[in-house]
Parts: structure tokens; C-alpha cells; sequence
């Protein structure tokens, strides 16, 4: 085991609650003051950075200049606490309190990047709680006794390049370098030019297993994507239940994307007859339809967000349409069916589908679950329909788990996405009791073991 670091002497080795306000009644109440100021001045600074005046949502897209002023920021919050910053091989940033080559660490943070007119939260308000962490252990005299990091993943929204949680799947090389340097944005700009116009040298760019060899347990806390907080167990809206403040992630259900081609025939909008008309676009309404009736019909969740048209004139028939189906659901073989059912829609009208990936369940590690249950005993569980990077980690054995902050609006990836102040600042309380339960020296042994 790790001997504590030494950074001020006030500090007391070992995490045992002492003087601080510890969690209570499951919904670890308060947060020390000083972590709570702490956070409200880091939101408040964040929110400037990267918004559209326009529409009031956030365009902060990986490897642009409002990307680097997020990564500066990130830096600065990191220095003024004393916390080493290390950049992984995929661009991650890790701040470590402690030495993370002395034993596998326990990490918490999340992303600072955003979807197109994205909302505050999402991404952010993991971060930002995480800092505001390392403040309430040191406002209680709490030093860990295992390394704390925080991390910020570059790229979970793929906004720019297409692939979600693109800086946990390279750097656990889910995702493949050379594939990953060749993605391209709009502009046609591949990762691997963004990464030099970043000052980065893209043939570094890859899986980095002394970076994730570093997590010994990671919790990412993240605003919750729909309502399940927001409503009583009757369905009645109630944002006043403490107790529904935050709840613990379980699993992230199964998705996946496919690619509908639907073919047509280019003639034109005022002189060929109806009937003589072979209108993908048509056949594009009749798979939306399907998509929705069997998405209902099995209790999934399934949506058509993204169209091209050809040749795309107003005053043409539409002669090919490809269209994305975007699948997710509680069950993977009711999210296959749903598919399946759209796919012979799709058949039937001289279409194909395409599977361009597929994500089965992912588990949160069970026993990390029942540590977080034991810490928040009234957070209700929760599993979602949301990818993050948690997830990607999970997938690849690492012992991960998630804490939901109540979203009263249930908005996600729009401006409008939520959360009140003060479930924000629940939500810091049960993180920090989280914590300092997870890097307890009796944990840090038990975590020791099972490597
Ligand atoms: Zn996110």
C-alpha cells in the first residue's frame, strides 16, 4: 500500500469520516461550503466558454480552439490544487492526486465536449463535481489513501468525427488507431490533421494500457438523460424528494446504428405522374413509420435523426435515400426485433439495412454497484440509454460505475437540458461520500488483491 502523500500537514492519512458532513439519510446531504462555493464559481466560469449566442447551446467540438480553452481550463483548476496533469496517447487528461504508478487509482470526471447546441450539463457537470471533490476531502482533512484521479475524455460526443466515446476507445484500443486518424469532419479534416493543427503528433495516437492500467475503480457522474428522476414512482412529476437528488447508474442498455439505402428514381416534381413515380422519399416515410410502431411494440426506443437525399433538388423525386436507424432498448433481442421488423419494411420497398454497430448490455461491475448502494442507500437504480465513456471502460473490465443527477426538464443534448443547484450540489455530496468510501485504506487493500 501507498503511504499517503504528504501535501499539508493539517492532513489526516485514511478517508474515516472526521469533522466533515458525512452522508445522511442516502442522499449524502451536504457537501462541505467550501466545495459547494467552490462549484458554483467553476460553473459559473465554464459557462461562458464555447456557447452560441444564437441559440444559447454549446458547440465545443474536440481539437478546435474552444476545445483547447476547455483543456486549458481543466489545466488551471488542476494546478491551482497542486494536481499533476499527464495527457494519455488517445488525449485524455488525468489529474492525480498521488502517484498512480503506486496502485490502480480511483477515478472520477467525465467530458467537457458537447453535441452540436448541446446543453450545460452533460459532460461538464461530471468534471466540475469531481473537482469540487477533491475539494470537500481537503475542507474535511481527508487524504486519500489510494490515488484520486480526475479525468477529462476528450471526444465523448464524436461531434466532430462521428464516433462517441472516441478518447476511452482509443485509448483502451476498442477503437483502432489508424481508423481513428482517418476519420474525418465535415470539412473533410481527418482526426490525424486536427491532431497536428492541436500541436499533437498523431503517430502518438493509440491505445495507452499504462493509462488505463492507472483505474482501479472509476465513477462517472453525469446529469441524468431523461426523467426517471423527475417522477414519483405514481408518474407524478416531484422535484422535492432528497432522496431522488442522484441516483446509481446499473447498466447502459444494448444500441446500435444501421444504414437504410432506399432506392428511387430521379424524374421531375412537375411533369411525371403520381403513378408513374418510383419516390424514395415515400418509402423513406413508410421504414419512419415502422420504425416507430415496432419500436413501440416491443418497448424500445428507436429513431431515424439523420436523412441524405439524392439528388436533394426541390423540384425533384428523391432517387436514393440513405437514412440512419438509431435502436436501443432494455432487451437486446426485443432491440433486434424491433430492427428486423424495420429491415423487412425496408426489404418490402427494395431497400437494404446495414448494421454499422452494434453494443450488447454493459453491466456496471456488481460489486462497485453494491459499494455505491451501501454509501447511497435511498438512490434509487437506474439503467440508460446513453453511451458514455464509463461504459467503454466497463466493456474492457474495468470496474466502473455511474452516479445520475436529477434532470427536472428529462431535455438532454439541447439547451434546454437541467439541474437545479441544489441537486448539484447533492450530487458533489454523493460523490465525495462515494469517494471517501472507495479510497479508504480497507478498500485500497481489497482492490489490491483482486489484481
Ligand atoms: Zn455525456
Amino acid at each position: 500500500m501507498t503511504a499517503p502523500i504528504d501535501r499539508a500537514p493539517s492532513e489526516r492519512a485514511g478517508v474515516e469520516p472526521a469533522g466533515g458532513e458525512p452522508a445522511a439519510g442516502g442522499h449524502a446531504a451536504g457537501a462541505p461550503r467550501d466545495a459547494v462555493a467552490s462549484f458554483d464559481r467553476m460553473w459559473a466560469q465554464l459557462g461562458a466558454l464555447g456557447r452560441s449566442p444564437e441559440t444559447g447551446g454549446y458547440r465545443r467540438f474536440a481539437w478546435t480552439r474552444t476545445d483547447d480553452d476547455l483543456r486549458e481550463w481543466f489545466l488551471g483548476e488542476c494546478a491551482t490544487r497542486g494536481l499533476d496533469v499527464v495527457e494519455d496517447r488517445a488525449g485524455n487528461q488525468w489529474a492525480w492526486w498521488g502517484d498512480p504508478d503506486s496502485t490502480p487509482g480511483v477515478v472520477i470526471g467525465s467530458h467537457l465536449d458537447s453535441v452540436p447546441d448541446g446543453g450545460p450539463f452533460d459532460g461538464p457537470l461530471g468534471v466540475v463535481s469531481a473537482l469540487a471533490v477533491v475539494d470537500a476531502l481537503r475542507a474535511q482533512g481527508l487524504q486519500p489513501d489510494v490515488p484520486l484521479g480526475v479525468v477529462n475524455f476528450v471526444d465523448e460526443e464524436g461531434a466532430r468525427f462521428g464516433v462517441a466515446c472516441a478518447g476511452s476507445r482509443i485509448v483502451t484500443g476498442v477503437l483502432d488507431a489508424d481508423r481513428a486518424r482517418s476519420l474525418t469532419d465535415v470539412d473533410g479534416v481527418t482526426m490525424a490533421q486536427a491532431w497536428r493543427a492541436a500541436g499533437r503528433d498523431p503517430a502518438s495516437l493509440g491505445p495507452d494500457p499504462e493509462a488505463v492500467r492507472r483505474i482501479g475503480r472509476f465513477v462517472e457522474l453525469h446529469v441524468e438523460q431523461g426523467k426517471a428522476l423527475a417522477l414519483a414512482p405514481d408518474g407524478s412529476e416531484d422535484l422535492t424528494d432528497p432522496t431522488r437528488s442522484v441516483a446509481i447508474g446499473t447498466d447502459i442498455w444494448p444500441h446500435g446504428r444501421w444504414r437504410v439505402d432506399l432506392p428511387g428514381e430521379a424524374n421531375h416534381a412537375g411533369t411525371t405522374r403520381l403513378e408513374d413515380r418510383r419516390d424514395a422519399m415515400l418509402s423513406l416515410a413508410d421504414v419512419v413509420h415502422a420504425t416507430r410502431s415496432s419500436a413501440v411494440r416491443r418497448g424500445c426506443v428507436a429513431t431515424v435523426g439523420k436523412v441524405h437525399v439524392q439528388p436533394g433538388g426541390v423540384n425533384a423525386i428523391a432517387s436514393h435515400v440513405t437514412a440512419w436507424l438509431d435502436a436501443r432498448g432494455q432487451s437486446a433481442p426485443a432491440v433486434r426485433a424491433t430492427v428486423e421488423a424495420v429491415t423487412a419494411e425496408a426489404e418490402s420497398l427494395g431497400g437494404t439495412v446495414r448494421e454499422e454497430s452494434w453494443t450488447p448490455t454493459t453491466d456496471f461491475d456488481a460489486p462497485l454497484v453494491g459499494r455505491l448502494r451501501q454509501v447511497l442507500p435511498d438512490a434509487p437504480l437506474l439503467g440508460t440509454g446513453a453511451g458514455h465513456d464509463a461504459g467503454i471502460l466497463a466493456s474492457q473490465g474495468v470496474s466502473a460505475a455511474m452516479i445520475f443527477v436529477r434532470n427536472p426538464t428529462g431535455v438532454s443534448h439541447a439547451p434546454d437540458e437541467f439541474a437545479t443547484d441544489e441537486d448539484c450540489h447533492h450530487g458533489v455530496a454523493a460523490l465525495t461520500a462515494v469517494v471517501t468510501d472507495l479510497c479508504s485504506r480497507k478498500d485500497a487493500d481489497a482492490m489490491g488483491d483482486a489484481r
